[in-house]
C-alpha cells in the first residue's frame, strides 16, 4: 500500500480536505495515472461532452423531472398545515430506474475512447452492475461484474437483467458476501488485466480519480434540479435530502447547491436494524477514519482497524465505507448526515407508493424516511413553511421480494422470500 501525494492545507488533487487519495497496491498506480489524464484529454472535451449529453437526451431520458409531491407533503405534516413543499428528482424514471446509468455511461463511453477492450465492475444492489452491463452493451464491449453472493440471491432480478444483457455475473463468496468483497475482488481483477481492462466503479468512492469522475458525471442531477427548482417555484430550495451508500447520487445532487448557503444539505444513511445493536452502514455516523478500497475516509471498524459487516435491508447502502467528499462534507459542516432504520425505509416506501404512486427503492425510502424531521426541524428554525428537494434515487421493482415478504407477509405470492 503506498500513497502516491500527501494531503496539504493546499487543495491536493484526489484529496477533500484530509480525505480520498491514492491508498493502492503499486501495480496500479499508472492506470490510475492514465485515467486521470484521460479525464483532462478525453472527458473535458467538447466532443466528449457532446456524444455524453446526446446520450443522456436520447438514450437515458434526461432531464428527468423535479415533481412536487403534494399528498406527500401533507402526510408528514402531523398538524394539518402547510409546513413544506416537497420536490422530487425522478432518478427513477432513467433507463434502467436509477441514477446509475449517468455514470456507467460516462465511464463506459470513456473506456471506449481509451481504447479498452473489456470492463469489469462490482455491484451491490445489481443497479450499477446493470447500467454498466447497459452501457457495454451499448458500446459493444464484454464486461463482467463482481457481486456478493448475499446480493447475487436477493436482488435476482437484476442478476437476470444483467445476464440477459450480455454480462457475466461474478458471485463473491468472500467476506460478508456483499459489495465491499466484491469491491476487493474487482481490484484483484483490476491489477492483474491492467493493461487491456477498464474498471468502473459505481459510486464516489476508490482511489483517486474515481470519486471526482463518477461526482462530475452525476453532478447533472444536481444542476438539473437546482434549474427546475428556480423554475417551479422561483426560489432555490431550503433544503436537499438523498441517501448515502458510496455517496454517488447525493454528491451529484449536492454539489451544484454547495455555494448556495441558504440550501442545507441532508444525507440519510442505513441504520440497519438499529445503531444500538451494531448491525447498520452508518458510515459516517459512527465510522472512523481509515482506509478502504484505495481512499481515505470515514470507515466502519473495530479498535483494531479490521473493516467491519455493514448490515442494511438495501443491498445498495450495505457498504461499511462512503465517497471521501461526503467525510470531508461532514468534518466541515456544509452537510449533516441522518439515518434511517430498515424499519422505517420499509414504512417510507409504503407511504410514498400510497401518497405518490411511486415504488421507491429501499435505498432511496431512506431519504424519505427522514424528510419530515428534515422539513419540521427548518420550518422551525426559519419560521415559515420550506420547500425541500428529494433526491428520488431509483425505483423499487428489484426490492420487490423483499419488499412483499416484508410489508404484505400474508399476500406474497409464492411466499414472497427475500
Ligand atoms: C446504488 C444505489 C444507491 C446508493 O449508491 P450511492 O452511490 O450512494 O448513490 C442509492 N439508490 C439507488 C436506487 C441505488 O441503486
Amino acid at each position: 500500500m503506498q500513497q502516491s501525494s500527501a494531503p496539504g492545507a493546499a487543495p491536493v488533487a484526489g484529496y477533500f480536505g484530509p480525505f480520498g487519495g491514492r491508498f493502492v497496491a503499486e501495480t496500479l498506480v499508472p492506470a490510475l495515472d492514465e485515467l486521470a489524464r484521460a479525464r483532462e484529454t478525453i472527458v473535458a472535451t467538447e466532443a466528449f461532452q457532446a456524444e455524453w449529453r446526446g446520450l443522456l437526451a436520447n438514450y437515458v431520458g434526461r432531464p428527468t423531472p423535479l415533481g412536487e409531491a403534494k399528498r406527500l407533503a401533507r402526510a408528514i405534516d402531523p398538524t394539518g398545515r402547510s409546513l413544506a413543499r416537497l420536490w422530487l428528482k425522478r432518478e427513477d424514471l432513467c433507463h434502467t430506474g436509477a441514477h446509475k446509468i449517468n455514470n456507467a455511461l460516462g465511464q463506459v463511453l470513456l473506456a471506449k475512447k481509451m481504447g479498452k477492450t473489456r470492463v469489469i465492475a462490482e455491484t451491490g444492489a445489481g443497479q450499477h452492475g446493470v447500467a454498466t452491463a447497459t452501457a457495454c452493451a451499448l458500446f459493444g464491449l464484454p464486461c463482467e461484474v463482481y457481486m456478493g453472493s448475499e446480493d447475487v440471491a436477493r436482488q435476482a432480478p437484476n442478476v437476470g437483467r444483467m445476464r440477459l444483457l450480455g454480462a457475466k455475473v461474478v458471485p463473491v463468496d468472500s467476506g460478508s458476501k456483499t459489495l465491499k468483497d466484491a469491491m476487493n475482488d474487482a481490484l484483484r481483477d483490476w491489477v492483474t488485466h491492467v493493461q487491456s481492462t477498464y474498471y468502473c466503479i459505481g459510486s464516489a468512492a476508490g482511489p483517486h480519480p474515481y470519486p471526482e469522475l463518477v461526482a462530475e458525471f452525476q453532478t447533472v442531477i444536481g444542476v438539473e434540479a437546482r434549474a427546475q427548482a428556480l423554475l417551479a417555484q422561483g426560489a432555490l430550495p431550503d433544503a436537499v435530502v438523498a441517501c448515502i451508500g458510496g455517496g454517488s447520487n447525493a454528491i451529484g445532487i449536492f454539489r451544484p447547491f454547495l455555494s448556495d448557503a441558504g440550501v442545507a444539505l441532508f444525507g440519510v444513511e442505513a441504520a440497519g436494524e438499529g445503531i444500538a445493536t451494531g448491525r447498520h452502514a452508518a458510515t459516517l455516523g459512527q465510522g472512523r477514519v481509515g482506509v478502504l478500497h484505495g481512499s481515505k475516509s470515514y470507515v466502519l471498524c473495530d479498535d483494531g482497524g479490521q473493516v467491519l459487516e455493514a448490515h442494511s435491508i438495501s443491498a445498495g447502502l450495505d457498504y461499511p465505507g462512503v465517497g471521501p467528499e461526503h467525510s470531508w462534507l461532514k468534518d466541515n459542516g456544509r452537510a449533516s448526515y441522518l439515518s434511517a432504520t430498515d424499519d422505517e425505509a420499509l414504512a417510507a416506501v409504503a407511504l410514498v407508493a400510497r401518497t405518490e404512486g411511486i415504488l421507491v427503492a429501499l435505498e432511496t425510502a431512506h431519504a424519505f424516511a427522514r424528510v419530515g424531521d428534515v422539513a419540521r426541524l427548518l420550518a422551525a428554525k426559519l419560521g415559515r413553511p420550506v420547500s425541500v428537494v428529494v433526491g428520488l434515487s431509483g425505483r423499487g421493482d428489484k426490492d420487490l421480494a423483499t419488499l412483499l415478504a416484508r410489508l404484505l407477509p400474508d399476500s406474497s405470492p409464492g411466499g414472497g422470500a427475500s
